[in-house]
């Protein structure tokens, strides 16, 4: 796929748009004041190969806890401020990397100017993060109200157009919407207009199995389409898991891989062992390997043996017992009680 040119930024040292990776990022569920939780939940995130890492900052003591949240922390991160410009100054003079924040929001020009202005002095990127569900009643008149896709790349462009009026234009852009069809297109709309790094999400997508659903069609069919320079997954649970489902997507489109990719079956009526244990088992302990490798565990000897032969490390099982495979070729037969044990080791060895 031919992706879409966009100008590459830089956001605390990490390179956005342009060639360079698309970049998997996330957002703390914790109090930001909260600095001994807030960087327990970072240094899970970073462990989890989150590359950038957002906070909200609803007070002041948030905005100054920044500063000590970063003696603790490695990766980059991103304030994100709605209507006080007195909070984006006090996270720029703490340290923030980037802001997340819609500049015709928070109180007329002259404040933007200061903003930008301190932005500007640190190299500090602004995200124009708008949000269907927070268009201003101005643009929805235009729209009967809706907050269309048409809607929502408006308000992206007039937020901009603040910015570009101070010769600002370290920006990034995201339009996000719960509804992924509206989303896709407020993206493709503004992909011909702009060639600002884009950042990609599906807002407010629900829970586990919903919201994977959900930003797996959103982000994935943009990306598909070469769209996309930064991709946060937003799920009502843990933020390890949007990174978790960032990587899968990326990795399902051949655009990044990280860590151990388990092939198995859904069995069926063929398999003779405990598939589901075994695949929770080794997908747990295989879970800190950052190094790519494909891993199949399969039921029986139907489609086992081809798909545990194109996996780098792969068992087909049999009654009793697995058939081991090592890069297209049978090791042994394990007696399904070792099964997890042999398949593991066989995997460490290859990354140690
Ligand atoms: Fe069934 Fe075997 Fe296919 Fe698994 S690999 S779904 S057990 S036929």
């Amino acid at each position: 796929m031919k992706r879409r040119f966009s100008r590459q930024i830089t956001l605390g040292g990490i390179s956005i748009g342009g060639d360079s990776p698309i970049v998997v990022q996330s957002m703390t569920n914790t109090q930001t004041k909260d600095v001994p939780a807030t960087v327990h939940q970072i240094k899970r995130l970073t462990y989890a190969g989150c590359e950038l890492v957002r906070v909200a900052i609803p007070d002041m003591e948030s905005a100054t806890a920044l500063r000590q949240i970063k003696s603790h922390i490695s990766l980059p991160i991103i304030a994100d401020i709605h209507f006080d410009y007195r909070l984006a100054m006090a996270a720029i003079e703490n340290g923030a990397d980037g802001l997340r924040l819609n500049p015709g929001n928070i109180g007329g020009r002259k404040k933007v100017k200061e903003v930008v202005s301190a932005a500007r002095d640190r190299a500090v990127p602004i995200r124009i993060g708008v949000n269907a569900g927070s268009l201003s009643k101005s643009i929805l008149k235009n729209y009967g109200g809706h907050p269309t896709p048409e809607a929502m790349a408006e308000s992206a462009m007039g937020h901009i157009q603040m910015l570009e009026d101070f010769d600002f234009r370290l920006i990034k852009v995201s339009v996000k919407s719960s509804n992924v069809p509206h989303m896709i297109a407020a993206y493709q709309l503004l992909a011909g207009k702009l060639d600002y790094p884009f950042h990609l999400g599906v807002t407010e997508a629900g829970s586990f199995v919903s919201g994977t659903v959900k930003n797996t069609l959103g982000i994935g069919v943009l990306l598909s389409q070469g769209i996309g320079d930064t991709v946060r997954v937003s799920l009502t649970c843990d933020p390890v898991e949007e990174v978790r489902v960032a990587y899968e997507i990326l990795r399902a489109l051949g655009l990044r891989q990280r860590g151990v990719e388990i092939i198995s079956c859904p069995t069926c009526g063929r398999c003779q062992i405990d598939l589901f244990a075994l695949v929770e088992e080794v997908e747990r302990a295989l879970s800190p390997i950052t190094t790519p490798i494909k891993v199949a565990l399969m039921g029986c000897v139907v489609n086992g043996p081809g798909e545990a032969r194109e996996a780098d490390v792969g068992i087909a099982g049999g009654l009793g017992y697995g058939t081991l495979f090592k890069k297209g070729k049978v090791l042994r037969k394990v007696a399904e009680p070792d099964l997890s044990k042999a398949l593991i080791e066989e995997v460490r060895k290859m990354v140690n």
